[in-house]
């Protein structure tokens, strides 16, 4: 997985001063690196762009790497990325990461526990065409059900990590406590009778989950 990962890299993804400076910011906030791996990004900003998405919804901001991956995508600038995250300083600095990249009035970050904003994003009646879901694994399945909630028709839904660093695959890896979680989370977008998924094991593994009307 690794040499398959890093080759995908290599061959597959350019160097990338913009999203280089959002790592070194990341690293300079002594903030976690866990921002999708480059492969993972372009694969999301292709994603957007072939599904003509133009209301994304991301759950887990960080510093803003896969945010710019998304806005990429837009196929417009009418396109809008709403980002819900949990702590005030990453979306400040996911803010900037967005202003600096140029797509300062195409973002709005909502910070606190996701599963409030989404509470609140559900009574506002809003609806969106994509999802990113990237933040807490225990939660990933409550995420899911909102987003189901919140999808227009044909929504695609994409969760990150869903390899959990390979342990849902190779039992020789020390399992960790999300290879229990990602595994049930695969089960359910596989077997659940609104979704059409797959499995894309780029980076840490993202499903795709498409909404039937
Ligand atoms: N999507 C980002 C990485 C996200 S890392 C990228 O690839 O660039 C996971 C993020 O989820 C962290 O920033 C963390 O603060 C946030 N998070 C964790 N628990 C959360 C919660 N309950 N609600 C909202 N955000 C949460
Ligand atoms: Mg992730």
């Amino acid at each position: 997985m690794k040499k398959t990962n890093h080759y995908i890299n290599t061959v597959f993804t350019a160097q990338d001063p913009i999203l280089e400076s959002v790592i070194s910011s990341i690293e300079e906030n002594g903030m976690p690196s866990i921002s999708v791996s480059p492969s993972s990004g372009k694969l999301l900003t292709m994603l957007v762009s072939i599904s003509d998405a133009k209301n994304v919804l991301e759950i887990g901001a960080l510093g803003g790497y896969s945010g710019i991956c998304l806005v990429r995508g837009f196929n417009s600038k009418e396109g809008k990325l709403t980002s819900l995250e949990l702590e005030e300083s990453y979306a400040q600095l996911a803010y900037r990461n967005l202003e600096n990249a140029g797509f300062g009035e195409q973002v709005a970050y909502r910070t606190g526990a996701a599963l409030e904003s989404l509470e609140k994003l559900v009574e506002e009646n809003r609806k969106f065409d994509f999802f990113f879901i990237d933040a807490d694994k225990e939660n990933y399945e409550n995420y899911l059900n909102y987003c189901l909630k919140l999808a227009a028709p044909g929504a695609l839904i994409v969760a990150d990590n869903v390899l959990a660093a390979g342990t849902v695959v190779d039992e020789t890896i020390q399992a960790t406590r999300n290879t229990e979680i990602m595994k049930a989370f695969n089960k359910t977008v596989a077997n659940h009778p609104q979704l059409e998924s797959m499995l894309i094991p780029v980076g840490d593994g993202l499903t795709l989950s498409k909404v039937n009307n």
